[in-house]
């Protein structure tokens, strides 16, 4: 586009793009709610909606000692968990890269290294006898230590512990996995090393951070995800799973909790405010297409927005409108931008909601001068300035401190679009377990003056500054601040290890 040498047409139209009003994200939410009664009542829509199976939720009364094994994301975990059945727990655990060949290679090799992962952890950190429930009775004695797989992948469950992997996600591809039984394929590598260890649980990581929770707070109705990817589980009605009509589990009624897969919202219909840069992402991306949602949200994918605004202005004609047009190696990098970037050029914000004129759109316009704004500002860009150049790779003096103000004015520009939408799915889940209604419609018909705990977890709702009060304010915007006041938005610490425990034994006591 052509613009004046202050490129204030660019800056205008990147705050356009990138900004979502007040209107949009209540049709968003309306939408929201649309998509999640379609994957109620069928299968293979979008939001995948899927029966966990797990029909109750801790009070933290529970007892009992297991492992657990986490592949979801950046790393792989094992841990030991013991339930002490008092709210609290002791967790060892110990991590496991995932090589980039294991994510996209076999899945016999990927399952192998899980495996071999469990082992090596049994024998240089578990630290316990292993006893649970059933060992107690007679009969039923078994020398297996019981494991809960965390999988944080879109999987069809069929029981407590099976389930169908439908997709990868997350950049995993891994052959030969799609449409077979994970538990089955960790099982049989177990089994292949003649280990003394059995799957008896999965669950997701969202439906853990759900349990988790409950269990540390004696309650709760949501569990979400911000993290690599980001996802929801809620306790919903039985009788409101219309497609799980004529099985046992609707004969039986009461609560389960769904898996809602909600990073597929947009996937195959049009509801987001897309701009190029998400469009570039996904055409780009392993997976095209799906995981709509995900891309606008989650930690895998905004550091890459980011880069390839950054890069756009570096590159803008008739001049350059960032970095005087030079660019580094890991600035030109598909992925070279870690969210973690943007976390750290918008601490300067941190409890200073005055000191921002440096950081506004106008400032940004030609106007921009060191010497109008106040020293603690100036402070604040020579720290964005340090960050920038030692992050990218810059020489002193390639960045100066209004590309420092412009590159924390994108960051925050993707990041608060991001929380924004966060909160979109968290208000879909309040009106749609009527706990709230659209603000300006009549009032919520459940649990008044109740409080709504919803336990979170990722690195980029406990890291990124702002994060959680901009979702909150979404809330606000959408359900009104009286319900708003009442959700409890909780860390699900260690979520999807303690989760995965409490699922075990869920899946012991009902076998
Ligand atoms: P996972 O979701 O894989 O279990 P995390 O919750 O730690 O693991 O999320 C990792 C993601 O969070 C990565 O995509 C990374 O870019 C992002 N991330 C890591 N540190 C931060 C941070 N300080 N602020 C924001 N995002 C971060």
């Amino acid at each position: 586009a052509l613009h004046n040498d202050s490129g204030k047409a660019v800056f205008d139209l990147l705050e356009q793009q990138f900004t979502i009003g007040e209107d949009v994200l209540v049709g968003l939410t309306k939408a929201f709610l649309e998509e999640f009664k379609l994957g109620l009542s069928e299968y293979n829509h979008d939001m995948a909606m899927i029966p966990t199976f797990v029909t109750g939720v801790p009070d933290g009364t529970e007892t009992g000692t297991f492992l657990a094994l986490d592949l979801g994301g950046t790393n792989l975990r094992v841990c030991e968990v013991v339930l002490n059945g008092d709210k609290t727990f002791n967790l060892v655990q110990q991590k496991y890269r995932v090589s980039e060949t294991l994510k996209s290679g076999e899945a016999t090799a990927l399952f192998d290294y899980l495996a071999d992962s469990v082992d090596a952890f049994l024998t240089t950190h578990a630290t316990t006898e292993y006893t649970s429930p059933t060992e107690e009775s007679p009969g039923a004695a078994s020398a297996d230590v019981h494991l809960g797989l965390t999988f944080s992948f879109p999987v069809e469950q069929t029981a407590l512990g099976s389930g169908k992997i439908l997709t990868w996600t997350k950049g995993f591809s891994a052959k030969n996995a799609v449409g077979h039984d994970v538990v089955k394929l960790l099982q049989d590598a177990f089994d292949r090393k003649h280990m003394h260890v059995k799957c008896v649980a999965l669950v997701n990581d969202t439906v853990g951070a759900l349990l988790s929770r409950a269990y540390q707070a004696g309650g709760c109705i949501a569990g979400a995800i911000f993290g690599t990817g980001t996802n929801g589980a809620y306790i919903e009605q039985v009788s409101k799973i219309t497609k799980l009509k004529g099985s046992a589990a609707a004969e039986k009624g009461g609560e389960m909790v769904i898996n809602t897969e909600w990073g597929a919202f947009n996937n195959s219909r049009s509801h987001l405010p897309t701009t190029p840069f998400d469009n570039a992402i996904d055409r780009l991306s392993i997976n095209p297409k799906y995981q709509a949602f995900e891309k606008f949200i989650s930690g895998m994918y905004l550091g890459e927005i980011v880069r390839n605004v950054l890069v756009s202005l570096v590159d803008a004609t008739p001049s350059s409108l960032l970095f005087g047009g030079k660019s580094t190696p890991l600035l030109n990098k598909h992925y070279g931008l870690d969210t973690s970037f943007m976390s750290a050029t918008e601490e300067a914000w941190i409890g200073d909601d005055n000191d921002q004129e440096a950081f506004v759109l106008p400032a940004l316009h030609e106007e921009f001068k060191e010497e109008a704004l106040s020293p603690k500002v100036v402070k604040k860009l020579k720290d964005i300035q340090a960050v920038i150049v030692k992050t990218l790779g810059f020489k002193d003096g390639d960045v100066t401190i209004k590309d420092a103000a412009i590159v924390r004015w994108i960051c925050s520009l993707v990041a608060k679009r991001a929380a924004l939408l966060s909160g979109v799915a968290v208000a879909t889940v309040l009106i749609q377990t009527e706990q709230a209604t659209m603000k300006g419609e009549r009032q919520p018909t459940r649990g008044l003056n109740q409080r709504l705990g919803v336990g979170v977890d990722g690195s980029l709702v406990e890291h990124y500054p702002n994060f959680g009060k901009i979702l909150r304010e979404s809330l606000r915007l959408l359900v009104g601040a009286e319900v708003e006041g009442r959700v409890e938005i909780g860390l699900a610490k260690d979520g999807s290890g303690v989760g995965a425990a409490l699922c075990a034994l869920m899946a012991l006591k009902t076998q």
